[in-house]
């Protein structure tokens, strides 16, 4: 075991499931933050709200793991930025108390043959887009939460679809552990806060903001009356003429992820400036 060289000199840095295993034995309630690294302070929000989940004598556990099963051949896996000591001190300095980095032989050992599909809210969207990454996503957060033994774990709304699946997961595989959705940190302009967004060239990054700001101006719109095929009309037009190459732009049931043609619902979005692919979601 290594301690964190960051300002909470205590937080206990494990690689290893025996170790981690024995580590949890002793402690107290254990709230699960999963996260790929290269983190942000979306990802410290969630650090800051798994505290307040378990309370000064629990637990707050954060997972790095840059998970090979979640990206699909061709995707950004290799690219994908990796900054282990950076977001070590990012960690201990947001009073995480135990930071899980298992490797992949450690997650996925030598003849692995068992994964977990969602069906349900897994399917469309980020489904259509990325065959298997939800699949992905499910298996490795179920071995989290089997690893960690976790009585709450926290997902960024950020990810809408990921954390619908995730809930729906637990719930039909009676995972005996809460999921806590936490609200998008969004960057001064509005763009909302993703590590990918480090990709954007200075110029892309300018514009990325029209995303969140035409998906607010449908959702206004909406509310003002204007039909919400029209509405999401004039956010499609206006995004593809800003440079964006839209995915997605769609107002759904927020839990099942189906279509619904008017509010109440959560407006998604996916949206691709060049080669970087932006993710977004709203309440409407
Ligand atoms: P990732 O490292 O991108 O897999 O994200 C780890 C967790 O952080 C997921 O639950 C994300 O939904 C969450 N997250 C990512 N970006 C944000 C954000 N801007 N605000 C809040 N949570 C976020």
């Amino acid at each position: 075991m290594r301690r964190a060289s960051g300002p909470d000199a205590t937080m206990r840095i494990l690689r290893d499931l025996p170790t981690l295993r024995a580590e949890l034995a002793s402690l107290g309630p254990v709230a699960l933050v999963p996260t790929m690294g290269a983190l942000h302070a979306g990802h410290l929000s969630l650090i800051a709200a798994a505290r307040r989940e378990v309370g000064p004598g629990g637990v707050v556990a954060a997972s790095i793991f840059v998970n090979p099963l979640q990206f699909l051949p061709g995707e950004d896996f290799d690219r994908y930025p990796r900054q282990e000591e950076a977001d070590l001190a990012m960690l201990a300095e947001a009073g995480c108390d135990l930071a899980w980095l298992p490797s992949v032989e450690t997650m996925y050992p030598p003849g692995q043959a068992s994964t977990i599909i969602v069906e349900g809210p897994a399917q469309g969207w980020e489904g259509t887009a990325r065959p298997g990454h939800f699949r992905g996503v499910a298996t490795v957060c179920a071995k989290l939460f089997l690893q960690t033994g976790a009585s709450v774990a926290l997902f960024g709304e950020k990810d809408w679809q990921q954390l619908q699946v995730i809930r729906r997961m637990a719930r039909d595989l009676d995972m005996p552990l809460r999921i806590l959705g936490c609200p998008t940190l969004r960057e001064a302009d509005g763009l909302a806060m993703s590590s990918r967004n480090r990709y954007l060239d200075p110029e892309a990054r300018a514009r990325a903001a029209a995303l969140p700001g035409a998906m607010r101006a449908a959702i206004e719109a909406m509310a003002r009356g204007t039909s919400p095929a029209a509405a999401l009309a004039t956010a499609r037009a206006g995004l593809t003429a800003s440079g964006f190459t839209l995915d997605y732009l769609a107002l759904v049931e927020p839990e099942t992820l189906l279509e619904v043609p008017a509010p109440p619902g959560r407006l998604i979005a996916a949206a691709r400036l060049g080669s970087i692919r932006l993710l977004d979601n709203m309440a409407a």
